[in-house]
């Protein structure tokens, strides 16, 4: 693995095999999130796309002439940076019109360049957090709920995963119990008080990740976890927000 690549803006590592992980790690570590590259036999799968800070898709290694599906867990800034380099686009139908018109604040780059230090290096000479912009990316596909997708050797069944966002999914590969998740649960601060976030409804989500029969997940941000961590930080998340609530409900 080529992972320490001097001046190179992205990193990766080998996570299972046929799955390959990248990252930004110059990225303030708010918006550094995870890209996911899985090899199928007939096409590769492609994961969420970058701050979109320099061009993502010629340093993801993919085969020249094999189809590509690109799928968004999810229309924040961290995700969908890269996400118009790709024909074949996948969202969620609860995202579909702000992927089309990606407006600040559904992408939150807003925060991105309230930051002090957005990046660590600038990725050339010239950027600025004020140059970055947004480039709109059209869903080519509406997913929803149960909907699939067959690359060949994987065969991965959306869910819709909200809380985080209206249009947060997961993808998950239940014969290989992995679980590609976006911003719905990882290892970390998650973050339920954005624009377009709901606790009440992540709270649900979290119902249903804490009892997930899966193995590996690839989350939104850092390094992939276990089922058995995931189904912790769901119960986790979950009993916290209950005795939140039930003191807020008691100062009433
Ligand atoms: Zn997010
Ligand atoms: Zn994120």
């Amino acid at each position: 693995m080529d992972g320490s690549v001097p001046n190179s803006w992205f990193q990766q590592e080998d996570v299972y095999p046929s799955i390959r992980r990248f990252w930004e790690p110059h990225v303030h570590r708010f918006f550094r999130g995870n890209i996911w590259v899985v090899e199928g036999r007939d096409a590769d799968l492609v994961v969420d796309f970058g701050m979109g800070i320099v061009p993502l898709r010629p340093h993801l290694g993919l085969t020249s002439g094999k189809p590509v599906i690109a799928v968004a867990t999810h229309v924040h800034i961290d995700h969908v940076g890269s996400f118009h380099e790709f024909e074949e686009r996948l969202g969620h139908r609860a995202e579909a019109e702000a992927f089309a018109a990606m407006p600040d604040d559904r992408t939150l780059i807003e925060t991105f360049r309230e930051l002090a230090d957005p990046v660590a290096q600038p990725p050339y000479e010239g950027w600025t957090k004020q140059n970055h912009l947004v480039t709109v990316a059209p869903l080519t596909r509406v997913l929803d709920e149960g909907d699939r997708i067959d690359i060949g050797g994987f065969s991965f069944e959306i869910l819709h995963l909200p809380g985080h966002s209206p249009g947060s999914i997961g993808l998950l590969e239940p014969g290989r119990g992995i679980l590609i998740s976006g911003d719905a649960i990882y290892s970390g601060q998650l973050v339920d008080e954005v624009p377009g976030a709901d606790v009440g409804v992540y709270m649900e989500t979290m119902r249903v990740l804490a009892c997930l029969d899966v193995e590996l997940v690839l989350g939104g941000h850092n390094a992939p976890i276990s089922g058995d961590l995931t189904r912790a930080i769901a119960k986790e998340y979950l009993s916290q927000n209950r005795s939140r609530r039930e003191q807020s409900h008691s100062r009433e």
